[in-house]
């Protein structure tokens, strides 16, 4: 039997999907292959991801092993493109995506296009289960100002969000992130990312970011390596600073009393970035941590739990 029939016979059959570990695996189904003779075969190839059942506002870490060495390794999802990068001869590749708090449940699918070299490529096409998140809603109470803002805090927060739009536009290909993500601080957790909230019983807004209860004065850490993109005052963020994790991802730390980095910096793991505080829209002292990856937020604590090469 050649390799192509091996493969739609995979495919028709409902043995494509296996479960290997904590991760989700499925073996793939080919829905184009437009060169005959190509070394690897698309039946060959495995996608893993983390979380196992992903649901909207996961960060996801799509794995792809090939028996064969690839050249090289790219991805579709949501409307993004997913970088990939491989630590491993062209054997196991890596990339980050998301799902936004937005995406409704079901299937998508992940697109991958495949080069082995000599001009040999493959695209197929997987999908992926995302599962509903379970989010909750509660009221919080701010200066006025941070709800209704005179002219001049307006002009700030125009100004801010020029920087921000321009911040976050910023996507790296490249992988800058090593290892599992670690937590910023050692403190409790004192809001989940996902809440609805409403100020002062006026303004609605979504937490996006995870909380974490420190005192003013708690040294605050890269959660893992990267550039430091931006660290600046900022309105509601207060002391802010953005690190750039590589393949479109970023991690945020906000209401700082001191900044301890520069834009441009390269930062490791677990290095300060600065110290916790309650400058901004914040209502008493706290860390705010929030992810990002392209222009989507993303659930920290998921991030945090992910198990890392
Ligand atoms: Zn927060």
């Amino acid at each position: 039997m050649d390799a192509f029939s091996r493969l739609r016979r995979i495919c028709r059959g409902n043995v494509a999907m296996l479960l290997v570990g904590a991760l989700g695996a499925i073996s793939v189904c080919a829905s184009e292959i437009p060169a005959a003779r190509a070394k690897v075969k698309a039946a060959d190839l495995i996608v893993r991801w983390q979380p196992t059942v992903p649901v909207n506002g996961s960060p996801i870490l799509f794995r792809v092993t090939s028996p064969q060495r690839l050249t090289s390794l790219s991805g579709k999802w949501l409307g993004h493109e997913v970088f990939f990068s491989s630590n491993s001869h062209g054997k196991v590749w890596y990339g980050f995506a998301g799902a936004s708090l937005e995406t409704r449940p079901g299937n998508y699918p992940l697109e991958l296009n495949v080069e082995t070299g000599s001009n040999k490529e493959i695209s197929f096409q997987k999908r992926i289960t995302i599962g509903k998140g379970h989010y909750h809603s509660i009221a919080a109470s701010v200066p006025k100002q941070y709800t209704e803002p005179n002219p001049q805090q307006l002009q700030k927060i125009g100004e801010d969000k020029t920087l921000k739009e321009h911040a976050f536009a910023h996507v790296t290909p490249e992988q800058e992130w090593a290892g599992s993500f670690r937590a910023p601080v050692k403190a409790q957790i004192s809001d989940v990312f996902g809440t609805s909230r409403t100020f002062n019983g006026k303004v609605q807004s979504v937490h996006q970011g995870l909380d974490y209860a420190v005192p003013e004065g708690t040294s605050v850490a890269a959660v893992n390596a990267g550039t430091v993109l931006l660290a600046r005052p900022l309105f509601f963020e207060g002391n802010c600073v953005v690190l750039d994790h590589g393949q479109g991802l970023l991690t945020l730390y906000m209401h700082l009393s001191k900044i301890d980095v520069t834009e441009g910096d390269h930062v490791a793991t677990g290095q300060t970035v600065g110290v916790s505080g309650g400058t901004g829209r914040a209502t008493g002292p706290h860390l705010h941590v929030a992810v990002r990856w392209q222009g989507v937020y993303l659930n920290p604590a998921t991030l945090l739990s992910l198990e890392l090469p």
